[in-house]
């Protein structure tokens, strides 16, 4: 069909509807100036809500699907425009990702036991109004997730979003609002403020209203979260080590790790942050790495000038997280070609640029004298997070070894990171990693609560 003049003026209208909506928050969908009213609209919406067959909350979730699918390109530059960080192609995937793989009411399952005695059920009820909070890392996509997940169980849910992401997380509400009341829903099944602040979030931590608290982010957020009262999803911190031993295919494993370490410029904290290979492998690692995988390697003065850029008064620079190779050897006065996409270096477990969670693409190489002194500088090097480790062998003994030592929440083996996250691997997606509450990777079922219904002595048929 061809497309006529007045198409075309629908098209810039739409488009220019849009980007006002990305420049000015007011107005929105699900945006409140006070913490307090925003709780109290999601509580309104969550009463329909909870009377909604579960059909009816399946097809706002399509309609939240398709509506993120068709603004997964604008999501994905608002939000490197507005953070700085990562990058639009990866941001785009990630937006498609959620839209396809996020668990929606499927997630939600009976468990029935029928006998001599009656009939028991556990079914899954929702807990209300959710408070969540999310980073600046995925500030989207956090969103689209959790609604999804949190309206299939049932609930609506309040977010105090990263400030430095509060207008991409706010087109993302205003999106979910929007497909809910397309779809025969109530607005504000998710909400937030207009200027999201520490105060705005203790508010929300101490509310009456809210039973439940998501928080996704850094050690200090989880920490909050779980002092609150409230019971917590706590997705904290990793530092994600990807080991590699001398059974691996190191062409293939040099390839998966960087492609999993420059993913949206390392932002994922699933992302590989460091390698461990052991000695017998290391130079060969390196090569491929260098050879075939667009590596830059730092020289020890480079690593120095990188170290007081990105680590600059011994903090994590935000101004570096998510930037470039390109960009960050740039900072150092070092130009590259463009094509450069990870900065690799050899040195101890104990170099800062290895031993923090940087999330940029910089990853130092761990040598080990064999695989268990590999397995142990892996652990150190995860800090206890219990968050994401990698490996790559093919000595089953050694991976097994490996999983119960580092005890995480995702292991990878033979593959980037982001098959995690069922991008390239089984299984459904989430961008909550429940590392340190222990739910893993979360989905509809983890906002719910488990409740026993007893019929007894009847309606068993058998
Ligand atoms: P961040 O901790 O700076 O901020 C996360 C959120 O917590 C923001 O909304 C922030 O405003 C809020 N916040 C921070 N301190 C708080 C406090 N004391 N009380 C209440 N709210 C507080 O993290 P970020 O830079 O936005 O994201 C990166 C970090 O998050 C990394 O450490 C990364 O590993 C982690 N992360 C974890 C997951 C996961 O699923 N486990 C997912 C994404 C990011």
């Amino acid at each position: 069909m061809p497309i006529s003049e007045s198409m075309v003026q629908d098209i810039v209208q739409e488009v220019m509807a849009k980007m006002q909506i990305a420049s000015d928050n007011s107005g929105k969908l699900g945006v409140f100036r006070e913490m307090n009213e925003a709780i109290e609209a999601a509580k309104t919406a969550q009463q329909t809500v909870r009377k909604m067959s579960m059909d009816q909350r399946e097809k706002i979730i399509t309609c939240i699907r398709k509506k993120i699918h068709e603004n997964a390109e604008i999501l994905a530059r608002m939000g490197v425009d507005e953070t700085g960080m990562g990058n639009v192609g990866d941001k785009i995937l990630k937006h498609h990702l959620v839209a396809d793989k996020t668990p929606g009411t499927e997630d939600i399952t009976t468990t029935a036991w029928s006998g001599d005695r009656g009939l028991t059920l556990i079914e899954m009820g929702p807990f209300g109004v959710i408070g969540a909070i999310t980073p600046c890392t995925n500030p989207s996509e956090t969103i689209l997730c959790n609604t999804i997940g949190m309206l299939a169980g049932g609930n609506t849910v309040v977010f105090n979003p990263h400030p430095a992401a509060i207008k991409t997380s706010v087109y993302a509400i205003n999106l979910l609002n929007e497909a809910s009341l397309e779809a025969g829903g109530p607005a504000n099944i998710a909400v937030t403020v207009e200027n999201p602040t520490l105060e705005t979030s203790n508010i929300m931590m101490k509310h009456k209203d809210i039973p439940l608290i998501a928080a996704t982010g850094g050690p200090g957020v989880v920490t909050a979260v779980l002092s609150s009262g409230k019971r917590g999803i706590g997705a904290g911190a990793g530092n994600p080590p990807a080991l590699v031993d001398e059974t691996a295919d190191i062409r293939k494993a040099a390839r998966d790790i960087v492609n999993g370490c420059t993913f949206d410029n390392n932002l994922p904290c699933i992302a590989e942050k460091e390698i461990v290979a052991v000695d017998s492998i290391a130079d060969e690692l390196m090569h491929w790495l260098l050879t075939e995988n667009d590596c830059y390697l730092a020289s020890k003065e480079e690593q120095d000038k990188l170290t007081e850029v990105v680590l600059a008064g011994g903090k994590l620079n935000r101004k570096c997280v998510g930037r470039s190779a390109k960009v960050l050897l740039g900072m150092i006065g070092v130009n590259v070609p463009d094509n450069i996409r990870c900065i690799v270096f050899e040195g101890p477990k104990e170099h800062p640029l290895i031993t923090t969670e940087l999330m940029m693409p910089i990853l130092g190489i761990v040598r080990a004298k064999d695989f268990d002194d590999a397995v142990e500088q892996a652990v150190w090097l995860e800090h206890g997070n219990r968050h994401s480790a990698h490996i790559h062998s093919k000595n089953i003994d050694n991976i097994t070894k490996y999983a119960k030592a580092i005890d995480t929440a995702i292991l990878v083996k033979n593959g980037p990171s982001y098959s995690a996250l069922g991008f390239g691997g089984e299984g459904y997606c989430t961008f909550t990693i429940a590392s340190r509450t222990g739910e893993g990777l979360t989905s509809a079922s983890t906002f719910t609560k488990r409740r026993r219904c007893v019929m007894t002595d009847s309606l068993c048929i058998r």
